[in-house]
């Protein structure tokens, strides 16, 4: 007899094998009792009927609770019924750990509650797609890249300079001296772009975000490729590439998941459809004063105009070209007129907002130098940086894309918080 998984029922049709899982679920009448087993693969019916079972067993069955986890030996069938498509005929039941009173019951609950037990409200079926959705766009993101010839590298995470917006770091002590946690690698990798000439990274980023918004999580991860001898525009079909690739893994792959999360497939097909939209700020900024939006030539998105904007198009839209004044030091600006740079963000769909945001890198060493002036950092912290345009410099780009705003779009999740094990907010750090 096989010690299997439950998502390997398949194979074991008519088979015995021995099974380890916990009591998710159950009901039971006098005569049959029906187990919702779930192992961490995946869920499915335990069935145990009296006649079948000795009374002993059965009784066992009938006191099961929630969550109590369990060995169970039976017969794997087909199960027409259900989804899943398969169910076991119990033989035997032994218990391994008791569990009382478990505090998640299937009645609804508050999300102050369910996030106070994030420990275990990850065990529930709508979690689990989650993170099912997350390990696939992991796993697709590793074999997209690894396939288009990119080397994985590890910016360092504690770092002596910003490399965005300085009122969101992370500060801590480096033994005598500041040190911040990384809001970016990027600046990193570009360095790393002109030794491996494309490289990605994907890693743990922090920022102190003092607003709370459903799209910001303070520790999130990141997704960075970084492109030597790359101009904007072929970064941008690298991107849309990437992102319409993920969608269709996860849709290949995490079927059962899109199911139970109640995710419109054929609306997520319709975002693998190439290539997607492009808007500049400026026309941009014309559309939204148009629509009466109380904005003006100059100032950065928020989620309302971000929104507004991916409505007028079917797929995820590019804009374009935002004001230099209002993006980091290190974006080359437009060559045709110096008070915009050549970025462009990525807008999800269905208000999800900011997917991705990447730039072609600005090259020249005296225009970069006299940038990071501009920005009054600290031009000791840059020397290395900027030394990569002293020797060889070349037209490279690069961008980011957070996975757990890609995890809460293509999920069709509502909160960014359920996109990651165990969120960070503003004012939550437990569990
Ligand atoms: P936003 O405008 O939404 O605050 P940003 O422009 O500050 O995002 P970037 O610095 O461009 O973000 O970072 C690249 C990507 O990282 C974003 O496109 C987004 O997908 C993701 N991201 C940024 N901040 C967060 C956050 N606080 N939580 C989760 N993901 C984030
Ligand atoms: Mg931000
Ligand atoms: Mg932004
Ligand atoms: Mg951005």
């Amino acid at each position: 007899m096989e010690k299997i998984r439950i998502i390997q029922a398949d194979k074991y049709v008519g088979k015995k094998v021995k099974i380890g899982a916990w009591i998710a679920n159950k009901r039971s009448s006098g005569k049959i009792a029906f187990l919702n087993l779930r192992d961490g693969s995946a869920f499915f019916q335990g069935v145990v009927v009296k006649s079948e079972v000795s009374e002993e067993v059965f009784q066992t069955a009938k006191n099961l609770n929630q969550e109590t986890s369990v060995w169970i030996t039976g017969t794997v069938q087909e199960d027409t019924r259900s989804k899943f498509g398969y169910e076991i005929h119990v033989e035997d039941i032994d218990i391994i750990g008791e569990s009382h009173d478990y505090p998640i019951t299937p009645k609804e609950h508050g999300t102050e509650f369910l996030m106070d037990n994030r420990h275990l409200w990850l065990r529930s079926s709508k979690q689990h797609a989650i993170m099912q959705v997350r390990n696939e766009i992991i796993r697709a993101t590793y074999e997209y890249f690894n396939k288009e010839g990119f080397v994985k590298i590890d910016p360092p995470i504690l770092t002596g300079s910003a490399a965005e917006n300085t009122t969101e770091l992370f500060h801590t002590e480096y033994f005598d001296r500041d040190a911040f946690l990384s809001q970016s690698g990027q600046l990193y990798l570009e360095a790393a772009a002109m030794a491996l000439g494309k490289v990605f990274s994907f890693g743990p980023t922090f920022r102190a975000e003092k607003s709370k918004t459903r799209r910001h999580l303070i520790e999130f991860w990141m997704m960075e490729p970084e492109m030597a001898f790359m101009k904007q525009d072929e970064s941008l079909e690298i991107q849309e590439e990437y992102v319409a690739y993920l969608i269709q893994n996860v849709l290949d792959n995490c079927d059962a998941a899109l199911d139970t999360l109640n995710r419109d497939k054929e609306l997520l097909k319709q975002y693998t459809q190439l290539p997607y939209p492009r808007i500049s700020y400026d026309d941009a900024v014309e559309l939204l004063q148009k629509n009466d939006f109380d904005v003006k030539w100059g100032d950065d998105f928020g989620s309302p105009e971000e929104t507004f904007i991916a409505q007028q198009y079917d797929k995820p839209v590019f804009i374009l070209n935002y004001p230099k004044a209002i993006k980091p030091f290190y974006m080359k600006p437009h060559p045709d007129r110096d008070d915009v740079v050549l970025c462009a963000d990525m807008i999800a769909p269905e208000g999800y907002g900011e997917i991705i945001g990447g730039s072609e890198r600005e090259e020249d060493y005296d225009a970069l130098r006299e940038q990071i002036l501009a920005f009054d950092l600290d031009i000791k912290e840059y020397e290395w940086y900027l030394e990569l345009r002293k020797y060889g410099s070349v037209p490279h780009s690069g961008f980011g894309l957070g996975l757990e705003r890609a995890v809460t779009w293509i999920s069709g999740t509502e909160h960014i918080r359920e996109s990651i094990p165990f969120p960070r907010l503003l004012n939550r750090i437990y569990p």
